[in-house]
């Protein structure tokens, strides 16, 4: 296989852009690392990469959220079962409450967890 551009050439791999076979002198080592035949597709790829950042971030952000409020919940669960064993004793609210409390908590811990190790 040789350069799309340079016939005599051996091609070192493809362009992340258009695919095109490239050979080591017109192998661009751009910002993003990744092979380019040219500015243009160097560009592109830049591009690209920083698309997939954000939606990156994004995710993180929202399971982030997804966490907090998971906690949130469990916080208010947590108060039910309190409000029942302080009132009316009743043990399977109580028993519930606490229940559904923790295992929302856990999650919303875990959920937080995983949001701050991407
Ligand atoms: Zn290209
Ligand atoms: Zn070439």
């Amino acid at each position: 296989m040789n350069c799309a551009r340079h016939p005599e050439s051996m091609a070192i791999g493809f362009c992340c852009s258009c695919g095109r076979a490239i050979c080591a002198n017109c192998h661009r080592a751009g910002s993003t690392g990744k092979l380019a035949c040219s500015p243009e597709c160097e560009k592109e790829i830049a591009e690209r990469d920083s698309a997939l950042r954000l939606v990156l971030t994004r995710t993180t952000r929202s399971t982030k959220g997804a966490g907090i409020s998971t906690i949130v919940l469990g916080a208010l669960f947590s108060c039910l079962g309190i409000y029942h064993l302080l009132f009316d004793r009743h043990a399977v609210l109580i028993g519930l409450g606490f229940t559904i409390g923790l295992v929302f908590i856990v999650s919303g811990i875990i959920l937080v967890g995983i949001a701050k190790k991407k």
